[in-house]
């Protein structure tokens, strides 16, 4: 087992986020199974959702994937470094200061207005290029892309000027995570008018909750992101993907308080029986959200209960509001053996990715995309993968 140890100094650091490389390039395989006939991208947008593109994008593309997708150009050019020979998509478009960029490092934009079609034809024009882009189609989210109205019209008469070489249209999914939404539906059934008219080329429709729907949510491509890094897409809270993170933090101290007495900043929890108390070097600042601070603690209604750790076999609760560099678990019932190793378990088997975060009141997406540069990282399994 191959173990690739970067971030903070191991002997120093307060937390350790270990990446089970093995488990993500298994999630690709069987998302591009599920994905069957359409080909299966990657979403790696915000350094692979924070787990880092240098060691994740290389277990992609040996596990078979041949497509990325990220927001930024300079996410782009990361990729590209990587991956030579991929196709690289960049959702947030072109603007004028980023197309010379675009072409440079061979990035294929999604054009998500009509604007954004002017500017790529008229620079790729004036340069005597036919570089590659994508038209992005807005079905129902209001966030990017042509209105479908548009992308029709653009189709008709980019057949007749050739403003651009489009070589994907795609539409991005509000509601799959829901599959009961009717949104799904209506979403579906635009990007199918659209698809037709594009049908010499590509398109893509399916983000990772997009694959569970299936059947004509497929299309020629899909762009999963969450479900390849063990995430849950589905509104249920269940998913069939292979957990890929763990974040344990170390134990900083171990303390006896008496009851009555209070933990914390703003004193708002008071203990109901003399307590045992680890000190653990996991913050706020760690991308350990504040809000899923302890039990009665006052800022915010969603899930009173707020984050546990394990630890020893036992479920614990954490206690009082979590600070920027350390957080409070009531260890009470956790055997001497156990706190000696000198480790707690914040996300991993016990306590999994989405649990953790819908603790904190937010979703697997936002808990990973947090996670912070103090942590010591683990690839494991690059041999495996
Ligand atoms: C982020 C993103 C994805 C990936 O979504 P997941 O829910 O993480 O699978 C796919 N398509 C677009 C347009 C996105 O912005």
């Amino acid at each position: 087992m191959k173990l690739v140890q970067t971030g903070a100094d191991p002997r120093l650091a307060g937390g350790r986020l270990s990446v089970d490389l093995a488990a993500l390039a298994a999630n690709w395989r069987d998302l591009a199974r599920r994905s069957k006939p359409a080909r299966c991208a990657a979403v790696v947008k915000a350094d692979a959702y924070g787990l880092g593109v240098e060691h994740v994008v290389p277990v992609l593309l040996s596990a078979g994937c041949e497509t990325f997708f990220v927001a930024l150009p300079e996410e782009g050019v990361a990729v590209r470094r990587i991956a030579p020979r991929a196709d690289i998509f960049i959702l947030n478009g072109v603007h004028d200061m980023s197309a010379a960029t675009l072409v440079e490092a061979n990035l294929i934009p999604i054009l998500n207005s009509l604007e954004q079609i002017e500017l790529w034809a008229r620079h790729c024009g004036q340069r005597g290029l036919r570089s590659p882009c994508a038209i992005g189609v807005d079905t129902g989210m209001n966030r990017l892309g042509l209105t479908v109205g548009e992308a029709l019209a653009f189709r008709e008469r980019n057949m007749s000027e050739h403003l651009v070489s489009p070589v994907m249209v795609m539409s991005h999914l509000a509601c799959a995570d829901d599959p009961a939404h009717p949104l799904n539906d209506k979403q579906r059934e635009s990007f199918q008018r659209v698809a037709v008219a594009f049908d010499d080329i590509d398109s893509s429709f399916a983000n990772s909750a997009g694959i569970f729907l299936g059947g004509n949510y497929l299309h020629d491509l899909t762009r999963p992101g969450i479900a390849l890094y063990g995430g849950c897409a589905s509104v249920e809270g269940k998913t069939p993907m292979r957990p890929v993170i763990s974040l344990d933090a170390r134990i900083v101290q171990v303390r006896e308080a008496t009851e009555g007495e209070t933990v914390s900043y703003g004193a708002t929890q008071a203990l109901s029986r003399d307590t045992k108390i680890a000190v653990v070097a996991v913050g706020y600042a760690d991308g350990y959200p504040r809000a899923g601070s302890g039990a009665g603690v006052p800022l915010r209604g969603a899930v009173p209960d707020g984050q546990q750790g394990q630890i020893g076999g036992v479920r614990v609760p954490l206690i009082g509001r979590i600070t920027m560099d350390l957080t409070l678990f009531d260890v009470t019932d956790v055997p001497d053996e156990a706190l000696e190793d000198g480790w707690i378990e914040l996300i991993g088997p016990n306590i999994p990715l989405d649990e953790a975060a819908k603790a904190a009141g937010t979703i697997g997406y936002e808990l990973l995309t947090g996670l912070g540069p103090r942590y010591e990282r683990r690839y494991l399994n690059a041999d495996e993968s």
